[in-house]
């Protein structure tokens, strides 16, 4: 029994090495072609940014001198993460309108977003009448903790933030 099991054993040592070294050499050969053919798909960043897609939907962006404080994008954001308050404008005082004409009948006092609830659904983008509130294309604001995730849009910081995107838009 031991003479007969022999050539097969051989057979199969050999046919093992056939295999490893066949199979190793198809797996450097799809390495190799990477290494010279393919460009590489990784950047520098942050020397290097992605250029995002043109719908890419990133951190809200509230033009809040054109927001009429309707509450319409509360309303419609499934995970209630957007906090308006306001206040109803003295029938003493001039109504001032928006860029499209809208008349600003509330006085806006508070646009808060809660960032780290948000899932980036566009849905408050979508309903807003005045198109005030927008998806950036800004990837870059994490933070260290969950509440400074949340953005008071009438804040002095978010203006600044607000003032760069829009000469980046
Ligand atoms: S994108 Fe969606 S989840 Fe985020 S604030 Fe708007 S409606 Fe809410
Ligand atoms: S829907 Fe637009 S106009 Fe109305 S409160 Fe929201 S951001 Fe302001």
């Amino acid at each position: 029994m031991t003479t007969k099991a022999e050539p097969l054993t051989l057979r199969k040592y050999f046919y093992n090495i056939y295999y490893a070294v066949s199979t190793c050499l198809k797996g450097m050969g799809i390495t190799f072609k990477y290494i010279i053919a393919k460009k590489p798909v990784t950047i520098e960043y942050p020397e290097v940014r992605e250029v995002v897609p043109e719908k890419a939907r990133m951190r809200l962006y509230n033009d809040v001198l054109n927001c009429i404080a309707c509450n319409q994008c509360a309303t419609a954001c499934p995970v209630d993460c957007i906090y308006i308050s306001s206040i109803n404008r003295p029938k003493d005082l001039e109504t001032p309108k928006t860029e499209d004409g809208t008349a600003k009948r509330k006085i806006l006092t508070q646009y808060t977003i809660d960032t780290a609830l948000c899932c980036y659904c566009g849905l408050c983008t979508t309903v807003c009448p005045t198109e005030c509130l927008t998806h950036s294309h800004d990837y870059e604001f994490a933070q260290y903790t969950v509440t400074e995730m949340k953005y008071n849009y009438m804040d002095d910081d978010i203006i600044a933030w607000r003032d760069r995107i829009v000469k980046t838009r």
